[in-house]
């Protein structure tokens, strides 16, 4: 029987995203080949990474004037790729948490970098907002969702410069106006597919901005991989498939309008039972709280009762909910994929939990 998953990444996925994945691997639609197999550049794989860029264009209503890329090196590679191709002289980030931080150090590698706002003073438990961003850098960075901190943005920002945001765990789960940005990034595994690919939407005019001053290896210049469509070198091809086979059934399931509908259904039950359950809170505050990420900790530092509750958990079938280590307790990631059903699951369970301690 399948558990509850609700691991923070990699992620659920869908049971037909699953199925046909395992179907290719053994054989790709009648070509005597598995997808492990196949040339990228044949006849069989070229109709796959076409329709996952037009399915992906199509679910997040991406302009025209935009490119999506499918890449190695997860989003990790990212965070040194945007400064060694945009960073001229310096570039604003917003800090809040783990992810920005780890962005944050590898554009210092390439340039000054202003910090314009930061979630560091109440240990990253909200979102920043109403930040002005300045003009006079050359590009603004953001994480859109905090992935280990349980902290989202909702907002488009409206940015005078270009804006870049790491979407690696809200992708797809809301609804986002892309026009507002330069450039949307993510690793896939959160909410799109396995790990090991990379997407990449970035809007055309940025291929003018790449930096001429320095050396820049091919593999990091998104110029090359947007003249090349992804295939400058070998993509992630099981990777590519297993993703285009989740937009498939995004697209099914009514898109990202239905992905937001289910994501605020889950994480509504879930905060209220958060808030109800005397032997829980929420860390974050509310306004910033993350419909992907949700993280509770214990209401008065029962910590001695955190390998109880994580057995009870696991009768129950539940995996993946143990808290990250930088902020203890539990997280449950309610990326796309997970249902209505493994959230009530996991609210019973602490629900029983309650009444087992309290009596
Ligand atoms: C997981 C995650 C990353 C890192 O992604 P990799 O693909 O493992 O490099 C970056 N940003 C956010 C917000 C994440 O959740």
């Amino acid at each position: 029987m399948r558990k509850h998953i609700f691991n923070a990444g990699p992620c659920k996925l869908s049971d037909p995203c699953l199925e046909n994945t395992a179907k290719a691997i053994l054989e790709l639609n009648n070509s005597g080949q598995s997808i492990l197999e196949v040339s990228h550049r044949s006849k069989d794989f070229e109709p796959i990474i076409n329709e996952a860029v037009a399915l992906f264009k199509e679910i997040l209503n991406v302009p025209a004037n935009y490119h999506v890329l499918f890449l190695g090196g997860g989003a990790s590679t990212q965070f040194a790729m945007i400064p060694i191709n945009f960073l001229k002289s310096k570039a604003a980030y917003v800090n809040t948490g783990t992810w920005s931080d780890k962005a944050i150090k590898e554009a210092k590698i390439f340039g000054k970098v202003e910090v314009i706002a930061s979630s560091e003073d109440k240990n990253h438990t909200y979102y920043p907002k109403g930040f002005t961003i300045p003009t006079d850098v050359d590009y603004v960075h953001i994480t859109s969702n905090n992935t280990i901190r349980g902290t989202e943005i909702f907002e488009d920002l409206k940015s005078p410069v270009p804006l870049i945001a790491d979407m690696s765990s809200d992708i797809m789960s809301r609804q986002v106006d892309v026009s507002k940005y330069a450039m949307i990034y993510g690793g896939a595994q959160k909410n799109l597919g396995p790990a090991g690919v990379t997407f990449v939407i970035i809007r055309d005019d940025m291929l003018e901005r790449v930096a001429t001053d320095r050396p820049i290896p091919t593999m990091f210049r998104y110029d090359i991989h947007m003249k090349e469509d992804s295939m400058y070198n070998t993509p992630p091809c099981v990777n590519i498939f297993a993703l285009n086979e989740t937009l498939k059934w995004v697209k099914s399931q009514g898109g990202v309008k239905e992905m937001e509908r289910r994501a605020i259904e889950r994480a509504t039950m879930l905060y209220a039972e958060i808030d109800r359950n005397s032997l829980f809170k929420s860390p974050v505050e509310v306004g910033s709280r993350s419909r992907m990420n949700i993280p509770f900790v214990w209401a008065d530092g029962s910590e001695e009762l955190t390998e109880k509750f994580m057995e009870l958990a696991k009768s129950r079938k539940i995996v993946g909910i143990k808290g990250h280590r930088s902020v203890g307790g539990f997280r449950a990631s309610t990326y796309n994929a997970c249902t209505i059903d493994d959230v009530k699951a996991l609210i019973t369970c602490m629900q029983d939990f309650e009444k087992q301690v309290k009596g």
